[in-house]
């Protein structure tokens, strides 16, 4: 490093299964990036917060594990989660007390056919499925209001709460409302379940009114869920920036990544939009026991994570230049198993690499 580079501190989190393989193989991209470029430099500190470690010490995170995460510039998350552990652990125990306690309130989703990748929908190119998906990150259903009663009876009562505030709702629109004025096609889509509430998302449908009259030039039309995946299917092309629930969204984006080809393609992004804390990147699939520890896993969702990060880190051409160089390697015909092409791991991030030298 010398003394006109930029330094940027990550703080990397590979979790369990195909997120350490993934983890590696984006910091062995991000590294190849930052050389080549040469006006920015990472500094990574491995975490090592896994269902593992959890089984060994009884805790994910330590306990200024938050307070910890907040000296470092981004945070880089590969996945969590193990068969032997309870799911509800693993997340309560690590992502979603991020998520919360760094006010990463909003989580992007971007959707796209890269070239080269064929969607399981017939004559689905690049131009025709290009979305992003807008996940509101702290309420809804993961607001952790709730509890049992009568555990061990047969009268059990569980509630699982979902919690909207006017606050919450009003910063998610307006952040989806500056996504979508960004994007060329200035369209937003809002999802709900409205019609069968009479409270939670009646408010997102009265708030969302509200915050339309202030971006004239955003079409804006609104969905409920149900009929939203048909429309997903039949008429990807009608759709650009969509806006929806933390639970919602999560379905949906499941949805969106297989019709772009694999689920291994996705990214998201954890934001907080004030940037006084860091923001926190990571593929949205899971950590994949099936085929962890194989080599095979589809690295592609977390270098375009990656590439989500470096762009909010203000480096917007590095980033741009690290998903135009995915794409011209999927574009030449490498692909993973789950996109039906034989190429491993490795295979793909050295091929990345490559394309990084001979292109940025
Ligand atoms: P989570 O609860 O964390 O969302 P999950 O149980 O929904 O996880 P995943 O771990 O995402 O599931 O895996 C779902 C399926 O997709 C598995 O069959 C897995 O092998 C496959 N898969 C997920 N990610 C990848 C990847 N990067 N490359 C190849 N296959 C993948
Ligand atoms: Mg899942």
């Amino acid at each position: 490093t010398d003394s006109t580079q930029q330094l940027f501190k990550i703080a990397c989190i590979p979790g369990d299964g195909i997120g350490v393989d993934i983890t590696n193989a984006a910091i062995q991209v991000l590294q190849k990036l930052s050389e080549t470029v040469g006006h920015f430099a990472f500094k990574f500190e491995n975490l090592d917060w896994s269902s593992e470690a959890y089984k060994e010490r009884g805790y994910y995170m330590p306990e200024d594990g938050l307070e910890y995460l907040k000296k470092f510039d981004a945070i880089y998350f590969g996945a969590v989660g193990w068969p032997d552990v309870p799911d509800h652990i693993s997340l309560w125990g690590l992502i979603l007390p991020i998520r919360n306690a760094l006010n990463q309130y909003v989580n992007v989703r971007p959707t796209r056919v890269l070239r080269g990748i064929n969607s399981p929908l017939k004559n689905c190119g690049t131009r025709d499925l290009d979305w992003v998906i807008i996940r509101e990150n702290s309420e809804g259903e993961y607001a952790g209001h709730g509890g049992t009663t009568h555990a061990h009876s047969s009268n059990t009562v569980a509630t699982e709460v979902s919690i909207f505030t006017r606050v919450g709702i009003e910063r998610i629109f307006r952040f989806a409302f500056e996504t979508a004025k960004s994007r060329p096609r200035k369209k937003l889509t809002m999802v709900t379940k409205s019609n069968a509430q009479r409270h939670g998302m009646v408010l997102w449908d009265k708030i969302f009114t509200e915050i339309t009259k202030e971006y004239p030039d955003v079409e804006t039309d609104k969905m409920l869920v149900d009929a939203m995946t048909v429309r997903m299917v039949l008429q990807p092309q009608s759709l650009d920036t969509i806006v929806a629930t933390n639970l919602h969204a999560d379905i949906l984006s499941d949805l969106a990544a297989a019709l772009s080809g694999s689920i291994g393609i996705a990214p998201s992004s954890n934001l907080d939009p004030t940037r006084e804390n860091p923001s926190m990147f990571e593929p949205i699939h899971g950590s994949a026991p099936d085929i962890a520890g194989k080599g095979i896993a589809n690295p592609i969702g977390a270098f375009w994570s990656a590439a989500e990060m470096v762009r909010w880190l203000g480096l917007e051409e590095a980033g741009e230049g690290l998903i135009t160089c995915i794409e011209n390697v999927t574009e030449a015909g490498m692909k993973t198993k789950d996109l039906g092409g034989s190429s491993n791991t490795k295979d793909v991030t050295d091929a990345v690499c490559k394309e990084i030298e001979n292109v940025l």
